[in-house]
């Protein structure tokens, strides 16, 4: 089978493969699909933070064999079951990952590499997310962990929902949250009017086309480095690699 030259570098890395089976296929919405998967070795080594995340490694439809890697948030584990829950965004057009979770079925197979990461959230306050659907599971971590381990932090979310309908993924939670066209926007906003202090820690996963325009609104509202953690979820137009 051809590997990539990323797997071909994961592997010389000894970043273990994790041979997965999916259990569960549930639509939370028309645009969003549940996927639980049966993989006992990888959730054992979950820290269970807010926002951890897998490396999933989906067919690519246009070169047979080749497999593509495309980062998905854990929602959900149980170390009892060996089971681990991941939330997909069906977007058009469909990539790799896109095309892999609209045929998936119980049964499927794929496979899954983890690469341990610490969490990212500061402790400052307040806590300011920026997201659009695909950090949207993010957010919902961040949301539920904050909920039951630091109700006294303020957070707020500026969610681009990219033209879909979340109050009912959200629920009650939606009261944190701000939607909008343009999350950068909206933090440069709240830095210009009441300074970075009234910004806190910023956590944010967009496009990498927003994530540039971010870097360069934290540089100019003067966000220190240690009060961020931005990361590129996908690129408009391209796909991710
Ligand atoms: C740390 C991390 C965690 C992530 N967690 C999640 C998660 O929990 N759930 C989730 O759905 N995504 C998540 N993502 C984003 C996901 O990995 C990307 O959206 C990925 O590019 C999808 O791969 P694909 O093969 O479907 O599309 P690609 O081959 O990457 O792209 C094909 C086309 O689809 C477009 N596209 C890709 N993603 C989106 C999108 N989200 N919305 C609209 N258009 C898109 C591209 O611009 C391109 O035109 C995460 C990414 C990272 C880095």
């Amino acid at each position: 089978m051809p590997v990539n030259v990323q797997r071909g570098y994961m592997r010389m890395l000894r970043i273990a493969e994790h041979y997965v089976t999916v259990v569960g296929v549930e639509d939370r919405t028309s645009w969003l699909r549940r996927v639980r998967l049966y993989a006992p070795d990888l959730v054992e080594t979950l820290r269970g933070h807010p926002t951890e995340w897998i490396r999933l490694w989906v067919p690519d439809s246009t070169r047979d064999g080749l497999l593509r890697q495309r980062g998905y948030t854990v929602v959900a584990s149980s170390p009892e079951g060996g089971w681990l829950d991941v939330d997909l965004v069906l977007h058009h057009p469909d990539g790799p990952a896109s095309a892999w979770t609209r045929a998936v079925r119980v049964g499927s197979k794929t496979v899954v590499s983890f690469t341990p990461q610490k969490p990212h959230l500061g402790h400052q306050q307040p806590l300011t997310v920026l997201a659009d659907t695909s950090s949207l599971p993010a957010v919902e971590s961040v949301l539920s962990h904050l909920a039951a381990e630091a109700p006294e932090r303020t957070v707020r979310v500026f969610l681009d929902a990219q033209g879909h309908d979340v109050a009912g993924l959200l629920g009650p939670r939606l009261a944190k949250v701000q939607l909008t066209d343009d999350p950068v926007a909206e933090l440069a906003a709240v830095a210009d009017n009441l300074g970075p202090d009234a910004v806190g820690f910023v956590w944010a996963g967009l496009s990498r086309q927003r994530i540039s325009a971010l870097r360069t609104a934290l540089r100019s509202a003067g966000i220190a480095r240690d009060s961020q953690h931005v990361q590129a979820y996908w690129i408009e137009g391209k796909p991710f690699g």
